[in-house]
């Protein structure tokens, strides 16, 4: 490790040591069904706001946790996999999982890996970059995950404590906490998509961004990608850098996106506060930028614009698509399209269904459309399949009484944007995200154990000062 890296990480710990007040610990262990003493948190995922959240705990005295990914060590997340650009598109300078302490930026880590200078003259953070700096983060606060476990049921049990199913290789087992955190990513809640007129193609012919995909096999083929969103670029570039003879990007709206939204909101007072908006509010906003939709970088689309190959097809929805030998005819307004291979980068959508880790308590979950309706010209079913979280980011019951436990059921995903703005969705809101949720989990912790810090509080009887007290005059 180079010196600069070492004292970093000296910083690191003289930062953490500074800032640690008040650091008594105030949680009582919790015991199980099990006997065993159940966990106070488990994290589930550890991308980087899995690993943020920890963090966050941590440095709240919550320190009997755990935090699992199903993933192996390096691989969380989409960065190292399905993530097909050369950089993030967040500028650099945007702070996330340090939360707000310096020596654990990116921007303090790629100083000590590469100097100032390097810093200064740097465009975009390097994907794979990202992925090293989220591993040196992890390491370097002290957390440890367990990877290779996959969170595969919730159940509620005894003691009002939560029941998690867990396998890891071929060992299934039940972990017991009080509370679990959903920071499962961007398909938390539902599933990558495939547009309806292609979902009966087979994988031969269609791939989703999410999936793996062989791109030296489209070496000298015609690709065309579905959706102009900054993944769809990504992935139009890679196929083109890959040799593919032409690669063809249908947008369904007349004109593609190039406004971003989510820069607009990029300031504390929406960050922070957007979460204590009316529903009326929350939904106008949310609306508005998830129909939107997200606008790509320059460097995006300048990857693709740079290839004569590349062909932008605005305002060409697929409207129906037949499978061909070698490939699927797609139809569109302006008439039929053949195409070797077809991806689709048209994001997730919400379908609790899709997920086993949801299974006990799916049909219960509350949405925005189970609990506000929006002005005519405001509705969208597709956002309506929202889950509407409480103020601590757990889940809300759609029939009180029937799952009660899943208030300690938490989501820290994209699907969470409905009700909060930005979260987990991107580096953005992580500053200002993972503490209010942090908070919201240590507001229930301690309300639940109430009466025993009354009791704790009446039975208090150090005295901070020995007082030499004067012998009584009487008389
Ligand atoms: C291609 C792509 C590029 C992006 N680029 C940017 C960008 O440049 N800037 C930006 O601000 N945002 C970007 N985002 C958005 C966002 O920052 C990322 O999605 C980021 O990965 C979110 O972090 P996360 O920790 O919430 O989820 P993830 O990083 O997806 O981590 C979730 C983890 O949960 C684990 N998991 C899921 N289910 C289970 C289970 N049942 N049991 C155990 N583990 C489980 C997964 O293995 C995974 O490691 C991008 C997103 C994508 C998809």
């Amino acid at each position: 490790m180079s010196s600069a890296l070492i004292a970093l990480e000296a910083q690191v710990r003289a930062d953490l040591t500074k800032t640690a007040h008040p650091d008594v610990p105030w949680l009582k262990s919790t015991p199980g069904p099990d006997a065993k003493p159940a966990l106070d948190v488990l994290v589930v995922g550890a991308g980087q706001s899995g690993v943020a959240i920890a963090f966050g705990l941590m440095r709240s005295q919550v320190t009997n946790i755990a935090v699992l990914d199903r993933a192996e060590q390096g691989q969380e997340g989409p960065w190292l996999s399905y993530a097909r650009m050369h950089t993030l598109r967040s500028p650099k300078h945007y702070t996330g999982p340090d939360l707000d302490i310096p020596s654990l930026t990116y921007q303090s880590w790629h100083e000590a890996r590469f100097g100032h200078e390097h810093w200064q003259t740097l465009g975009l953070i390097p994907r794979k970059l990202w992925a090293e700096y989220l591993l040196w983060f992890r390491r370097v606060i002290g957390l440890t995950v367990r990877n290779g476990c996959e969170l595969l049921e919730i159940a509620p049990a005894e003691g009002g404590l939560l029941a998690a199913t867990v396998k890891s290789v071929d060992v299934v087992e039940t972990i017991y906490a009080r509370k679990i955190v959903l920071a499962t990513g961007q398909e938390a809640v539902g599933d990558w998509t495939i547009p309806e007129p292609l979902r009966h193609l087979s994988a031969a012919v269609v791939a989703r961004t999410s999936d793996p995909i062989d791109f030296e096999a489209l070496r000298g083929k015609k690709v065309v990608v579905i959706g102009a969103g900054a993944t769809a670029f990504d992935n139009a570039a890679t196929a083109l850098e890959a040799g593919a003879a032409d690669v063809h990007l249908f947008c369904r709206r007349s004109e593609i996106q190039v406004i971003q939204p989510y820069r607009w909101l990029t300031f504390r007072g929406f960050l922070r506060h957007f979460a204590d908006l009316d529903d009326v509010w929350r939904w106008r906003f949310m609306r508005a930028v998830l129909e939107m939709r997200e606008g790509f970088p320059q460097a995006t689309y300048d990857r693709c614009a740079n290839f004569a190959n590349f062909h932008l097809h605005e305002g060409w929805p697929v409207e129906a698509a037949q499978e061909l030998v070698n490939g699927a005819e797609l139809q569109t307004p302006h008439g039929s399209f053949v195409a070797d291979f077809v991806i689709c980068g048209t994001g997730t959508q919400i379908d609790f269904s899709e997920r086993s880790e949801l299974r006990n308590f799916a049909g219960n979950i509350a949405t925005w459309a189970n609990r506000y309706q929006p002005p005519q010209d405001e509705r969208s079913d597709r956002l309506g399949r929202y889950p509407y979280l409480a103020d601590d980011y757990a889940f809300t019951e759609r029939v009180p009484g029937q799952t009660p436990w899943i208030s300690d059921v938490h989501l820290f995903a994209f699907a969470s944007t409905m009700s909060f703005g930005p979260s987990g969705s991107s580096i953005n809101a992580m500053t200002t995200a993972v503490p209010k949720l942090v908070h919201g989990i240590t507001r229930g912790l301690f309300r639940a154990d109430i009466e025993r810090y009354w009791d704790s509080f009446n039975a208090y009887d150090e005295p901070q000062a020995i007082v030499a007290r004067q012998p009584k005059i009487t008389g």
